[in-house]
């Protein structure tokens, strides 16, 4: 019957020998799961790593703005201990009337930043034909929310060498989300980092809902390192802070925190986005946390 409609159509079995074949699962439950890696991923890059007890501070302007702007945060950035520099290039915007992101000029100036700083950079990647490009310039590839499910993309960041940083999409469970990681992970690139950036719910007085359970449940459904962005979950300044903490008391792999240097002219995200002073108190209290988890059972 199938193929009665198939010659319909004017397939022949020629045509169908074309059509391309799905790959082989490597394990019932994915090469995402616990089953079929006990141990925890640890992704290396230059001096650093995510995963493997570490807890990384990922931190920068939500958009790469001028070499001003970027520089006075980097550096900022880096002398209160951030490990790894954010910004972005390419922005999803909701409005096409908002900034955009200065494309490639902005990936020259995270390039600029990174050699003047030494921090290893991460940027979003919004459409795969920009992937070769992207990959000029970041240590690790972003996957925004949106992109989240974008399939095609993720097949084809999964063709790239570089870590990833795959964001959960606002309307994603976890389970959608550990199959969108294994899109990457069957495409052949392992070096996958999930972050939880909080999800849509009924509740308004923040941008987000930050879902911190998701943290212990992706640790233990997945070897793949989780860390969480409080700044596009709570969408509030000053609710960063208490939740970064949460993030590291809940067991995290680290964070992604905007910081700007003068967040009232920010072009995007400026309610977010810490202060460069807000950002050396954070880290303060990060490094008096940890120093007290180290002695927890
Ligand atoms: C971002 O990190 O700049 C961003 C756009 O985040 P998200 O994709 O989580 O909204
Ligand atoms: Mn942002």
């Amino acid at each position: 019957m199938l193929l009665t409609t198939l010659n319909s159509i004017g397939h022949t079995n020629g045509a169908l020998a074309a059509i391309p074949s799905v790959p082989v699962k490597k394990s019932p439950h994915g090469m995402v799961s616990r089953n079929y890696q006990k141990e925890d991923t640890v992704i290396r890059f230059g001096n650093t790593q995510i995963g493997g007890g570490s807890f990384s501070v990922i931190a920068g302007p939500c958009s790469i703005e001028s070499v001003e702007q970027l520089l006075e945060t980097a550096h900022a950035v880096k002398s209160s201990g951030a490990t790894i520099l954010r910004g972005g290039a390419f922005k999803p915007r909701t409005s096409p009337y908002s900034f955009q992101g200065l494309g490639e000029y902005g990936l020259q100036l995270l390039s600029l930043a990174r050699e003047s700083t030494g921090l290893p950079v991460v940027t979003e990647v919004m459409d795969a034909v920009d992937i070769p490009l992207v990959e000029q310039y970041a240590d690790i590839l972003q996957v925004g929310a949106r992109n989240s499910q974008n399939f095609s993309l993720l097949k084809k960041i999964g063709l790239s060498r570089k870590p990833v940083i795959l964001k959960r999409g606002l309307m994603t469970t976890v389970e959608e989300f550990l199959n969108s990681a294994e899109y990457i992970l069957a495409s052949g690139n392992t070096d996958v980092i999930l972050c939880e950036r909080g999800i849509r719910t009924f509740e308004t007085s923040t941008r987000n809902t930050l879902d911190l359970s998701a943290v212990c449940v992706l640790k233990e459904r997945t070897h793949l390192p989780i860390i969480v962005d409080p700044s596009h979950a709570v969408g509030l300044r000053r609710f960063v802070k208490p939740l970064t903490r949460a993030a590291m008391a809940v067991g995290a792999d680290g964070v992604m925190v905007e910081v700007h240097c003068s967040p009232e002219t920010a072009l995007c995200d400026g309610d977010q986005s810490l202060t460069p002073e807000d950002f050396s108190h954070l880290m303060k209290d990060l490094g008096i946390m940890s120093a007290f988890m180290s002695k927890l059972s």
